[in-house]
C-alpha cells in the first residue's frame, strides 16, 4: 500500500513537471511570436539573412532596444571595422555608401567630375557635377550673409588616398591614423561627392568654432549636404568628429537625416535593407 502511494506521488510529480515545462514552452513561443509580430509591424529593415547576427549582437548588448540591434548589425557594427567588407552599394549615384565596411575599387572614378568654381575653392578641386552645382549655390548664399566657405579638399583618387593614409600611418601608427584617415578604397572622398571646407581665415580643423559652421549646421541640408562625421556618433561612423567634412546626398535624404538626427550609415542600414 505504502509503495503504491509513493508511485502515485512520483507519477503526479512527473506529470506536474511536464505540464510546467509545456507552459514554459508556450510562454517562450508566445514571446517569440510577439517579437516577430513587433518586427513585422515596426521594423521594415529586418534582414532575414542576418538573424544569427542579430541574436548574438543582442546577447552581447542586452540593454539595446531591438530596433537599435537591427540597425547596428545592418551597418556591420557587430564586426570590427574593415572586417566583413563589401563593395559600396549605389555606385555612381548620390546614395553611394562608402564607410569602414564598404569600399570602392582601385579603378573607380566617379562619372561627370567637374572642377569646382575657383571663386569658392582652392584651385584644382573636382566634384561630381550635381554636387559641384549644389556647392556653388550654397557658397553664393552664405556670401550674401557676409560669410565665406572654401573647398580645400574634394575628389581624391584611390592612389592619392593610399599615399595620404600611408603618410599618416608612418606618422601616427595604424590605430591612430584609422580614427581620422580612411584606408585606400574606403575614403568617401573617392566618391566625388565630398567637400572639406574652411572659412579662408582659420584652419579647417577650427571650422567648428566659426559662424560659418553655425550657418552650415542650419542650412547645409537645403543644398543636399550633410555633416558626415558628427559629434557623439564616432562609434557608428568610426571617425572622430569632423566639422569640416560634408557629403552630398541630395536634398531629400539630407533633410531626412537632419530631421531624425541620424548618420548616413544609419540611414543606409534602414533604407538598403527595406523589405516593404
Ligand atoms: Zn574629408
Amino acid at each position: 500500500m505504502k509503495n503504491i502511494i509513493i508511485y502515485i506521488v512520483i507519477i503526479l510529480m512527473i506529470v506536474l513537471a511536464i505540464l510546467l515545462a509545456l507552459r514554459e514552452d508556450t510562454k517562450k513561443e508566445d514571446k517569440r511570436l510577439e517579437t516577430l509580430n513587433y518586427i513585422n509591424k515596426n521594423i521594415s529593415f529586418f534582414n532575414y539573412d542576418y538573424i544569427d547576427r542579430y541574436v548574438s549582437y543582442h546577447l552581447k548588448n542586452k540593454k539595446l532596444p531591438l530596433k537599435r540591434v537591427i540597425t547596428e548589425v545592418n551597418i556591420g557594427l557587430d564586426n570590427d571595422y574593415y572586417q566583413n567588407t563589401k563593395p559600396a552599394p549605389n555606385k555612381q549615384t548620390p546614395k553611394v555608401l562608402v564607410n569602414k565596411y564598404h569600399y570602392l575599387k582601385e579603378d573607380y572614378i566617379p562619372e561627370n567630375l567637374t572642377e569646382v568654381y575657383e571663386g569658392y575653392s582652392k584651385p584644382g578641386m573636382y566634384l561630381v557635377d550635381k554636387a559641384a552645382e549644389a556647392y556653388k549655390k550654397m557658397a553664393e548664399d552664405i556670401r550674401k550673409e557676409g560669410m565665406k566657405i572654401r573647398v580645400i579638399s574634394s575628389y581624391r583618387s584611390y592612389q592619392y588616398q593610399k599615399k595620404l593614409y600611408e603618410r599618416y600611418e608612418r606618422q601616427d601608427g595604424k590605430k591612430k591614423a584609422d580614427k581620422y584617415s580612411a584606408r585606400p578604397g574606403f575614403s568617401e572622398h573617392q566618391t566625388g561627392l565630398v567637400i572639406d571646407i574652411d572659412n579662408e581665415v582659420l584652419s579647417y580643423e577650427d571650422f567648428g568654432k566659426t559662424k560659418e559652421f553655425e550657418w552650415m549646421k542650419k542650412n547645409a541640408h537645403k543644398y543636399g549636404f550633410i555633416l558626415r562625421y558628427p559629434e557623439k556618433k564616432e562609434f557608428i561612423t568610426g571617425y572622430t568628429y569632423e566639422a569640416w567634412h560634408y557629403r552630398y546626398v541630395g536634398k531629400k535624404i539630407a533633410t531626412h537625416i537632419k530631421k531624425h538626427n541620424i548618420t548616413f550609415d544609419e540611414y543606409c542600414a534602414m533604407e538598403n535593407n527595406k523589405t516593404k
